[in-house]
């Protein structure tokens, strides 16, 4: 049977989460407009409070499943703009926890890893990557050449899990993975990039020139699984999505209620104004679209990889984002497109899930692969 009831201490979490977003909303205001300045590590209000994603993460008896509760933490945590605490993992963790060796993994497990996979021309599809390693036999270390582009926690992370081709010693060539250090030579992290929305993530391009990696930081997991990682974190997005799509529609319901019009469930169409009827629409995209995220957590929980299910989820989430924060807009009129109105940011803010970790077009793509039963070579 399928069940995504939250037990009560699951539900104490969703909370705590959902105050620390209240509080972080207007931190997240300022570094909207700041975006050359990097959060702290964490807020004054963080001092004392635990943090949600830790509680999420380390949830055992009592909790309706980590993974769900994990997507429900971030949903909250992405409705407030920015977290109290500020995340200890990138997504260049989980590649180290599914690829790397125990020893590797030892190495760096406390590290913050970001995910360096994107470059000028090579975004949707990795197989257009240009990022170069060579080896040196004299050295025994993998020579680095390349650039990469919009890179989440750039700045903040310890290291970079960069995604290159390479060319081996007896002439083989193939797609793998290094992991580079901050403070290695000919390894640069460009200034924050100025973007249209979540302006207060730390966002950045990486430049490699000859830099020199040791044998040990090549993370040679096969490249399969090493994409695997997104069928994790695909769904997380969605939920993200749609903590900013619940902002907006939060936000509208209450400027509509101010105007006089009330949101009611139990009328049927014709009690109903238009402006209700819009909006319980858009609700209802929501609640559609949380449902395929948490459909594809649970299945994580029960241990089947939910490779469909999680793009899907990715889908679901982006569009629907784009969909309710642009239709919220439309309900509140020209003053919902104000600088000082909460919608105009979540507007902004809720374009990207719709890009990163695979654009909906790719995540589309996927899912007809999937239902036609088409390779990636037969549908692309
Ligand atoms: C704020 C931000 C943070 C990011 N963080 C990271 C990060 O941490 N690490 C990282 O590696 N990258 C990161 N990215 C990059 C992101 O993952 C890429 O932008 C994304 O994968 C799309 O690649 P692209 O921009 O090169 O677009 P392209 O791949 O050039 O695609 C352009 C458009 O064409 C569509 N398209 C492409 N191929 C097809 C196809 N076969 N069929 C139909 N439509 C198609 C796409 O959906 C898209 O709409 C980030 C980007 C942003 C904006």
């Amino acid at each position: 049977m399928i069940d995504f009831e939250l037990t009560s201490k699951d539900q104490e979490i969703i909370r705590l989460a959902h105050e620390q977003a209240e509080i972080a909303r207007r931190y997240g205001d300022y570094y909207d407009k700041h975006e050359d300045e990097l959060p702290p590590d964490q807020f004054p209000e963080a001092e004392g409070r635990p943090n949600p994603i830790v509680l999420a993460e380390e949830t055992g008896d009592g909790s309706s499943g980590p993974r769900i509760l994990h997507s429900l933490v971030m949903h909250e945590i992405y409705g407030g703009g920015l977290a109290l605490h500020r995340a200890r993992w990138g997504l260049g963790n989980t590649v180290l926890q599914t690829v790397a060796t125990p020893d590797q993994f030892e190495k760096w497990k406390n590290h913050t890893i970001a995910i360096a996979i994107t470059e000028p021309g090579a975004g949707s599809d990795p197989a257009d990557i240009r990022t170069t390693a060579t080896f040196d036999r004299e050295t025994g270390e993998w020579i680095l050449n390349g650039e990469k582009i919009f890179i989440s926690q750039a700045q903040s992370a310890d290291a970079a899990m960069v995604f290159s081709r390479f060319i081996a010693p007896d002439g083989s060539r193939g797609m793998t993975t290094f992991l580079v250090e901050k403070g290695t030579a000919g390894f640069t992290v460009g200034p924050q990039l100025k973007k249209l929305g979540i302006r207060s993530h730390d966002t950045c391009n990486l430049l490699f020139e000859d830099c020199r990696i040791p044998e040990f930081n090549h993370i040679k997991g096969d490249f399969k699984s090493t994409m695997s990682v997104f069928n994790d974190s695909r769904p997380m997005v969605g939920a993200m999505a749609l903590g900013v799509a619940r902002a907006a529609l939060d936000f509208t319901r209450q400027k509509l209620a101010e105007r006089g019009i009330e949101i009611d469930y139990r009328g049927g169409m014709r009690s109903r104004c238009a402006i209700a009827d819009r909006f319980l629409r858009l609700e209802a995209a929501y609640e559609a679209a949380l449902l395929t995220v948490m459909r594809s957590k649970w299945l994580e929980q029960r241990d089947v990889a939910p490779k469909v299910e999680a793009s899907i989820a990715k889908a679901a989430g982006g569009k629907a984002a784009r969909r309710i924060t642009q239709g919220c807009i439309e309900l509140l009129g020209p003053e919902a497109l104000s600088e000082d109105h909460r919608l105009e940011r979540c507007f902004r803010d809720g374009r990207i899930f719709d890009i990163y970790e695979g654009a909906g077009e790719i995540q589309r793509l996927i899912i007809a692969r999937a239902i036609l039963d088409y390779t990636a070579r037969e549908l692309r």
